[in-house]
């Protein structure tokens, strides 16, 4: 495979494995970029021998670049460095990873050079899908779904008619809480909130999982991707995560895809496409599982999902607003400042809280995110008094 690509967010979960796809199937890496841990990006630096580097704490730069003396590897910092990375001439795609809001300018960075991109970070087309779809199509770019589920759904598109497509099913793992009622999750602790069944992931994510915020932001990723109307999408809670999404054509036929719940399918198939081959996960053996399970999701309980797919409906801004309000509600909560169900009260306040305003701009973006961090901090403030 003779394709060469930078790598935004290498350090975490999906950046770790998507470094493996690339070294069993020959992919060079132009790039890599963390947010922090310099340890790990110097190991993956002298592992994969990038051009460039990439650290975006910028109190970080000058460790990162005496960790890496030795080489002739080039060390860049902050955001600058993040955009400079996402529009390196010389790599075929930008695998996106990073984690919350700082992933936007990249991407939109990169598809303005005219890279296609791999994307995994959610919060790109959350909170900027206007801008980040229609720069893509100006530009010829093509964005190729990491997440399970996106991925799941660009494979069931291949081969037929998008103009016959009526809608597709978005499942969801239900995560550690399904089943549990609003009352039950006013006790939920950190550790609790923490565990998921199925998927291993960083913290953000994994809360996101267990409020099922994160469904509600795949819901908006899925409307951009895939050019839908809110409701086109029905999320279903699939307990196995084996079916990881589906659509349903003009004539009822339901194509689903299937796998064993592991990140590197999807990953190989964004970075390969539309390439397949044989995948270090293995064979998924459906009479291992036996049974299939399909549900509605609760969405009086889970207060940030119904939130979510609130704010796609009424659109603008409001996406930004849930998403960025959610982002500082998680880390207020993953730091004890406020309990599990405050992460979804405050996720729904802002609908309530926020007049509807326009995104014509990369700047309109950073100002309904400041807004809602804004609003957000205010309250947990108030909270604790
Ligand atoms: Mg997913």
């Amino acid at each position: 495979m003779n394709r060469k690509a930078s790598i935004l967010g290498s350090t975490g979960s999906i950046g770790t494995q998507s470094l493996e796809v690339c070294e069993k199937h020959g992919i060079q890496i132009t790039a890599l970029a963390a947010h922090s841990s310099t340890e790990l990006l110097e190991q993956q630096a002298r592992k994969f021998h990038p051009e460039y580097v990439g650290i975006y704490n910028e109190s970080k730069y000058t460790e990162l670049k005496e960790r890496l003396a030795d080489t002739n590897i080039k060390v860049l910092c902050g955001m600058e460095g993040l955009c400079e990375i996402a529009a390196l001439p010389q790599s075929d795609i930008v695998l996106n990873s990073v984690v919350g809001m700082v992933g936007l300018l990249p991407t939109l960075t990169a598809i303005e050079a005219g890279k296609d991109i791999a994307l995994a970070n959610k919060e790109t087309l959350v909170a900027g899908g206007e801008l980040v779809t229609a720069l893509a199509k100006e530009k010829g770019v093509k964005i190729y779904p990491v997440d399970s589920e996106h991925s799941a759904i660009f494979q069931c598109l291949q081969g037929n008619k998008r103009s016959q497509l009526s809608k597709v099913i978005l499942t969801a793992s239900g995560g550690p809480f399904f089943g549990k009622s609003y009352d039950d999750l006013r006790s939920v602790t950190k550790a609790d909130a923490l565990k998921h069944p199925n998927w291993d992931m960083g913290n953000k994510i994994t809360i996101d999982s267990a409020t099922l915020m994160n469904k509600g932001l795949e819901f908006i990723e899925a409307k951009w991707l895939f050019d839908l109307d809110p409701d086109q999408i029905e999320i279903v809670v699939h307990r196995q995560s084996v079916v990881h999404s589906a659509v349903e054509y003009d004539d009822y036929s339901v194509i689903a895809q299937l796998g064993v719940p592991d990140m590197k399918i999807p990953i190989q198939y964004a970075l390969l496409y539309p390439e397949r081959v044989p995948c270090p996960t293995g064979r998924l053996s459906l009479t291992e599982y036996g049974s299939l399970t399909f549900e509605k999701p609760d969405y009086e309980t889970f207060k940030c999902l119904s939130a979510a797919i609130e704010a796609i409906k009424r659109g603008g801004a409001y996406p930004c607003l849930v998403n960025s309000a959610n982002e500082e509600a998680v880390r207020a909560f993953l730091n004890d400042e406020i309990s599990f169900i405050s992460i979804g009260e405050i996720v729904s306040s802002v609908l309530d809280e926020f007049k509807p305003s326009e995104i014509r701009s990369y700047d309109d973006v950073m100002k309904a995110d400041s807004a809602a961090r804004a609003y957000v901090r205010e309250k947990i403030g108030v909270c604790a008094q």
